[in-house]
């Protein structure tokens, strides 16, 4: 057995496998169907922006207000809402990539409440779907289906059958055996409007004595921002970045939106083709922007998170020769010249 083998076994195969058995890009009985209630809630939650500038057109004086709210609202994001989402419902809860003891999973269940994303098993379960299924109808936000859809689309339309039919056999157990994800499942609509809206608001309210309206308005803006950012990971990180890794997969690497969303989420080649990697990326966050990777290596230091998996660097330059981009071009043009020479 050769050590790579050696090292996928050790991986639950339900996070390595991809579709095999049919295409389900080639369904012709399919018929997209809105969800009106989506596309009001999305509508009203985006109207905030434009409130949001009117309202410093208005009132220019609030512009320091602004600017305080934006430097807190970054601070409670980067701290909390966007741990919530990579180390916990991402690295954590949908790849097991490491264990992590209670006090750090009800912190990290609260911190993804504040990013709005439904519960954590509702979330988990649709990643692994899009893991095992990526880029076909059985995947949630299928890539194929262009950036709008993977983007944002497919939060406003009824999920297509081959999601649910997927969905009903991915294997869930140790999320409803975790009882930090069930009690954040069962709490979740008050959950999220006290990390959403009561704590965004309340804070700057009364420490700061900025007006309701301003910090209710600043507080959609936020949460926004964090929605967009995840939704970059299924769009953007699926259609435009290279594949150093594994070149017969859709997810790429990000050179661009790394250097803002520096959560380590957009190394998204090397994350689909090494699910389990707790860095999600080959070189962490001592050799890229990934504070996810950062924020689990500070847990495990305090013993909050244990039994941190990776791959190791043998093993991922192996891949990259077998299968990664430059290598397959390489491969692609030795094999032309030699055909060339021979005819
Ligand atoms: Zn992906
Ligand atoms: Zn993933």
């Amino acid at each position: 057995m050769s050590e790579e083998s050696e090292c996928e076994t050790q991986v639950e195969p339900q996070y390595l496998e991809k579709a095999v058995d049919e295409d389900f890009s080639q369904s012709k009985d399919y018929k997209m169907e809105i969800v009106w209630r989506n596309v009001i809630l999305q509508g009203l939650l985006h109207s905030i922006i434009f409130w949001q500038i009117y309202y410093l057109y208005r009132y220019p004086d609030e512009w320091p207000n602004f600017w305080k709210l934006l430097k807190a609202g970054s601070l409670y994001t980067i701290l909390f809402s966007s741990m919530g989402v990579t180390a916990g419902a991402h690295r954590l809860w949908s790849h097991k990539s490491y264990k992590a003891k209670v006090p750090l999973r009800v912190y990290l269940a609260l911190a993804f409440a504040s990013c709005g994303q439904d519960d954590i098993l509702t979330w988990a379960r649709d990643h692994r779907v899009h893991h095992k299924y990526s880029e076909t109808d059985a995947d949630p936000h299928n890539a194929s289906r262009g950036f709008f859809f993977s983007h944002q689309g497919w939060l406003l339309v009824k999920k297509h059958p081959a999601v649910k039919e997927k969905g009903k056999n991915v294997d869930l157990s140790d999320l409803y055996a975790d009882p930090v994800v069930m009690w954040q499942r069962k709490y979740y609509f008050w959950l999220a409007m006290l990390t959403i809206v009561v704590i965004p608001v309340a804070f700057p309210y009364y420490y700061w004595n900025i007006p309701f309206w301003h910090c209710f308005m600043a507080s959609g803006v936020r949460l926004l921002l964090v929605l967009h950012g995840t939704w970059l990971v299924n769009s953007a990180a699926h259609l435009w970045g290279t594949k150093p890794y594994d070149n017969t997969i859709g997810p790429v690497e990000q050179n661009f939106w790394k250097i803002w969303v520096f959560t380590g989420e957009f190394y998204h080649n090397f994350h689909h083709t090494f699910p389990q990697d707790y860095k999600a990326s080959e070189w962490g966050w001592i050799g890229q922007l990934n504070s996810a990777a950062m924020f689990i290596e500070l847990m495990a230091m305090i013993g909050q998170a244990y039994d941190l998996k990776t791959t190791p660097r043998k093993i991922v330059l192996a891949r990259k020769s077998r299968t990664g981009q430059w290598f397959s071009d390489k491969k692609n043009k030795t094999s032309q010249q030699s055909e060339v020479k021979v005819d």
